[in-house]
């Protein structure tokens, strides 16, 4: 059996692999337990294929071309047989000294530890996209931690059973992994700066992550009822404008107020249509999540634990 599964992710690093690969073996070595080292090479077009085939006990998978680093963790995640694996970043800022910092923590009850960078050794502007994106995602995406962002962290191996990735979804894995009602924790830990190379992001990330942000809210609060939103939204907007609509209707015949110059029946029209396009929406919405859930055979609610007892056998007498 093996106690752990290190998984890394690459993208023209270089620099960094060596290392950060004696760091981790130094590391590991101390906690007395078998381990795996996994790195992922996401298609670098620098010497890092090299780099990693050059280290004997590394197990690799190397990407035919830049997937990015979500993909590069889910192939690193299913290529894992450690009951408790462990990610961080490749760049070397993700000290691998903290690695038994998270595991302790774990050992305490929890499903998964996530690394906590509290001095960040980040350039200015980053540190405050950074923050900015950590207080609009407690508001929306509640997963009780303070920096998702950091990759460092560790996850007892049936948390990522059925944790699909996509796009650029790791940042918010602490927040998917709630969902599902795991226990999250969170440990405080070191943070470097880049020693090689240099960011693999620039300022489109932000965009990506509000909107990431946005999508995780609304499969956390409606992805079992999608009709409530939109065909709640839709409801109340076409009501008001029926409403507002009739009552314009009733002071004109009344000879109260000219609609000639208005903009109120134009407003009631607006309202009742968008109000008819949101409900459609929210009724489509409904059919795909009912055909998601049934054609993956998932459900929106996930079972720790289940038994059947046997049947009793009754005998009666006749
Ligand atoms: N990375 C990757 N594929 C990508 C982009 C990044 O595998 O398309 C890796 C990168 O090599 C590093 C980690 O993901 O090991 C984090 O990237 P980076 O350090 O650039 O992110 P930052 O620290 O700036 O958030
Ligand atoms: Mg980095």
């Amino acid at each position: 059996m093996i106690n752990y599964s290190i998984v890394v992710p690459f993208y023209n690093e270089e620099n960094n692999i060596e290392p950060l690969y004696r760091e981790i073996e130094e590391t590991m070595n101390k906690m007395h337990s078998t381990y795996e080292v996994i790195f992922v090479d996401d298609g670098s077009t620098d010497k890092t294929k090299k780099r990693i085939e050059d280290i004997e006990n590394v197990n690799f998978i190397r990407f035919r071309r830049n997937y990015g680093q979500t993909a590069a963790l889910d192939a690193g995640f299913k290529a894992s047989n450690g009951e408790v694996i462990i990610a961080m970043d490749g760049d070397g800022q993700n000290p691998p000294g903290e690695i038994p910092k998270l595991i302790e923590k774990l050992n305490e009850g929890f499903d998964v530890v996530s690394g906590w960078r509290y001095k960040r050794k980040d350039p200015i502007l980053k540190h405050i996209a950074s923050r900015c994106a950590n207080i609009a995602r407690q508001w929306l995406v509640h997963d009780g931690i303070h920096d998702s962002g950091c990759s460092l962290k560790v996850y007892r191996k049936k948390t990522l059973q059925n944790l699909n990735l996509y796009g650029e979804s790791h940042r918010f894995i602490p927040a998917l992994l709630k969902i599902q009602g795991y226990k999250i924790g969170e440990v405080k830990v070191d943070h470097r700066a880049r020693l090689h190379g240099k960011t693999k992001y620039n300022w489109k990330r932000g965009i990506k992550g509000m909107v990431d942000m946005i999508g995780i809210w609304f499969w956390r609060k409606y992805a079992s009822r999608p009709l409530h939103i939109f065909g709640g939204g839709g409801f109340i907007m076409g009501w008001i404008g029926t409403l507002l609509l009739f009552v314009l209707f009733i002071m004109r015949v009344m000879g109260k107020i000219s609609l000639v110059n208005s903009i109120w029946p134009l407003i009631a029209i607006f309202l009742i249509l968008v109000g008819i396009q949101l409900f459609v929406s929210g009724l489509l919405a409904d059919i795909l999540v009912k055909n998601h859930f049934g054609i993956s055979k998932k459900t929106y609610y996930e079972i720790e634990k289940q038994r059947k007892a046997a049947l009793k056998q009754e005998t009666y007498q006749q």
